[in-house]
């Protein structure tokens, strides 16, 4: 029997599994890619924190962004832009193979091709059942960590309750020989309630996405089109991707003998759907706690549920503002939009925002607590209209409230 079986080879589920394995215990980690070189739907932007945090190989970073270019729905232009490097755009399925790797080489089993179907929990035990070559696996451990990403029904079947609000993402590797900035779109005819981007990679190379509840391939194509009238991207180098993105967590995200972890248990952004360092965080969180209760052979709910503590005590209030920014912006017409980067930018708002040493591509809510600390911006927002409930929200945002 393992001590502990990961399911889901992805950054979370890998980082819990090589930090665990470190330690000296038995991780086999069952993944249903038969190998990690198949393609990630996902961006791979993370900030220079991630990267230091987790001494992330420049290697595994295509190039570094020192802001972005915002575009309103109008088209004028807001640049977010600081000296020094915000973020790294990494090559994203490079990094899922290196963290596997750390992992492997200190002792980590790799199933691959490996599909899990259910978790079954014992008093002395969890089995795992799952496929693999069209056989069936049965897989005994200690304890299990549920790290499968975007997977709602599978998380659901473990009833931990279910993650209520998600939205779909599309992208696309595009020829851009031309384009150095992060571009960021705005409004409702590029991407309703969400945003679309540009974001360069490897020389020459490009990804072109959006998120929004409904038509993504109708919304990509508009976009994809605008950008080759603009010249900024020529043809796309392949077919569109598309997954989904939790936008709050999971109910509950422990049980007897099981922890989830990452995207599975929505520890992402919900301003930006952003998930790697949130997870990653989570996973050292994950890993801290399983060590402990490893050790005191004691994996009990109760034992486990220090773990959702503290990823909630870290992260808890950023999860909930952002939540709740994100539903005023998925209420705001394209006018209310041009009227918040007309306030931001000439109120001075967003220079000082850039002048902050506190302002982080990681942590929002400190972020939407200043905004609404303005009251030039908390007078724009309370004049459109908005649900009271959520205006009332925003006031206590800008009281430092959560
Ligand atoms: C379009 C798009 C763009 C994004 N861009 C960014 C970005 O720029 N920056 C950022 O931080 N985040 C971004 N994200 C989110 C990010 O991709 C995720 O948050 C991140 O991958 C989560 O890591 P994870 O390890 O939790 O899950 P995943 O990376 O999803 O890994 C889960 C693994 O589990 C495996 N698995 C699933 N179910 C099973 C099963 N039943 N049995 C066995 N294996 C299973 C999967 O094959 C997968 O390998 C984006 C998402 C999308 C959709």
């Amino acid at each position: 029997m393992h001590d502990v079986a990961v399911v889901g080879g992805g950054p979370a589920g890998s980082h819990v599994a090589g930090r665990l394995v470190k330690l000296g215990y038995d991780v086999a980690v069952l993944e249903r890619k038969q190998y990690l070189s198949e393609p990630v739907c996902c961006t791979g932007i993370i900030s220079r924190e991630c990267t230091t945090t987790f001494a992330i190989d420049e290697d595994l970073i295509f190039r570094w962004a020192n802001g972005a270019r915002i575009i309103s729905p109008s088209g004028e232009v807001v640049k977010l832009w600081r000296p020094e490097p915000q973020a790294a755009i990494v090559d994203r399925v490079s990094f899922n193979i290196s963290l596997a790797s750390r992992a492997q080489g200190r002792g980590a089993r790799y199933l691959m091709g490996t599909q899990v179907r259910a978790v079954k929990v014992q008093d002395d035990r969890v089995v795992i059942e799952a496929g693999c070559d069209g056989e069936p696996l049965s897989i005994e451990a200690r304890v299990a960590v549920i790290a499968t990403g975007f997977s709602l029904g599978f998380v659901e079947g473990l009833g931990l309750g279910r993650i209520s609000d998600s939205v779909p993402g599309i992208q696309v590797e595009v020829a851009a020989p031309t384009i150095d900035d992060v571009e960021v779109y705005c409004g409702r005819e590029v991407a309703p309630g969400f945003f679309g981007w540009l974001v360069p990679t490897s020389p020459g190379r490009a990804l072109v996405g959006l998120l929004a509840r409904r038509s993504l391939g109708t919304y990509l194509e508009k976009l994809m089109s605008s950008l080759e009238a603009q010249g900024k991207i020529m043809a796309a180098n392949s077919e569109p991707m598309h997954w989904g993105i939790p936008l709050k967590p999971l109910p509950k995200t422990y049980g007897q003998r099981l922890m989830v972890v990452g995207t599975a248990a929505g520890q992402v952004k919900p301003t930006t759907g952003g998930g790697i360092y949130y997870g990653l965080l989570c996973a050292d969180i994950a890993a801290d706690h399983l060590d402990r209760a490893l050790a005191a052979d004691d994996l009990s709910a109760r034992s486990l549920a220090r773990y959702e503590r503290e990823w909630k005590k870290k992260l808890g209030r950023e999860l909930r503002v952002g939540y709740w920014a994100r539903k005023v912006y998925e209420r705001l017409n394209d006018g209310q939009i041009e009227k918040i980067f007309d306030i931001m930018q000439s109120s001075g708002i967003l220079e000082d925002l850039l002048k902050d040493e506190d302002l982080s591509f990681d942590w929002h809510g400190g972020v939407v607590s200043r905004v609404f600390n303005y009251r030039v911006f908390l007078k724009t927002i309370a004049a459109m209209n908005l649900p009271t409930g959520l205006i009332k929200r925003l006031t206590s945002w800008g009281r430092g409230g959560g």
